[in-house]
């Protein structure tokens, strides 16, 4: 496994291996890996020849008053996580490499956006589409795998490869959870002891109206009402946004029908956590 600080370097390596042939698979993470991102790398591993792991923290996607200085990081255990999945390749550029002082262009992303993190969060798939932008041209690989943890990103990416031609295949990866139904996540470890021990509601949200549209219920309102009281019935959270849209064109919805996604953002003392369910509703 090699360890890449200049994107130079990554470039020539990966022409080289490309020219020769080798199908390359992409995992982009900020990082502090868990096994979400194991589960990306298990797939990049499997279904490539060569597999690239990146690890940015991404000033552009962080707003003000976010975790960006915060934000947890540890190459060492990193590396290892890496390693244990036969990763070829971590890319581990500096915020100077990615974004020299003289940078005239960013990417600005404009579907998508104005709903779920996008409202909540402005300017982040600004930043989010920018790094991809940087690290697709860089790393120029076949496949790159994104979590459904962060569905509208997924949602937002494949825009971004069709609008720019990118002849990169996206590939979702379904949610990886603690045992007790909390998804994974860096963020997790922000959380006090209560909140941790009421997070694991946060899924019991959406199974519940996950079960309720099972059982035939098809209004989105009501459905956003029942996840509101039970959040905030079970847990010292403050409900930042619960929506319900079609996916993945996160179209409003009142009447639910088709593919839908059931998204929520709750704020801890420290941790704003997400998570999501997609239903198909036949
Ligand atoms: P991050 O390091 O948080 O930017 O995440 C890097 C990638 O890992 C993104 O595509 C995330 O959606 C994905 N990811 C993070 N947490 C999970 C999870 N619990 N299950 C599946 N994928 C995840």
């Amino acid at each position: 496994m090699k360890i890449i600080t200049k994107i130079k370097d990554l470039q020539s390596d990966l022409l080289l291996l490309k020219s020769n042939g080798k199908k390359i698979g992409f995992v982009p993470t900020m990082g502090y890996l868990h096994e979400g991102h194991e589960a990306l790398l298990a797939q990049a591993r499997a279904n490539n020849d060569v597999v690239v792991l990146s690890i940015f923290v991404n000033p552009l996607q962080f707003g003000e008053g976010e975790d960006l200085d915060t934000y947890p990081r540890d190459i060492v255990h990193d590396e290892q996580v890496a390693k244990k999945h036969g990763v070829d390749y971590i890319f581990y550029p500096t915020v100077q490499e990615m974004y020299p002082d003289d940078m005239s262009v960013t990417v600005k992303v404009h579907k998508n956006t104005d709903v779920l993190c996008g409202a909540s969060r402005p300017g982040h798939f600004d930043g989010v589409a920018t790094v991809l932008t940087k690290l697709f041209n860089i790393v120029q690989p076949h496949n790159a795998y994104f979590g459904m943890k962060d569905a509208q990103q997924v949602a937002v990416v494949k825009g971004l490869v069709k609008d720019f031609n990118f002849p990169i295949e996206i590939i979702p990866v379904d949610i990886v959870r603690e045992e007790d139904g909390l998804a994974k996540s860096s963020r997790n470890v922000y959380l006090l002891s209560e909140e941790r021990e009421e997070a694991p509601h946060l899924y019991k949200s959406l199974q519940s109206a996950a079960e309720k549209i099972a059982e035939g219920e098809r209004n989105a309102n009501r459905l956003k009402q029942e996840i509101r009281g039970y959040i905030e019935k079970h847990t010292s959270g403050i409900v930042d946004y619960i929506e319900i849209y079609s996916y993945p064109e996160l179209g409003e919805l009142t009447e639910l029908k088709g593919q839908i996604i059931i998204a929520i953002a709750v704020k801890f003392s420290r941790a704003r956590l997400i998570d999501n369910v997609t239903v198909e509703i036949g």
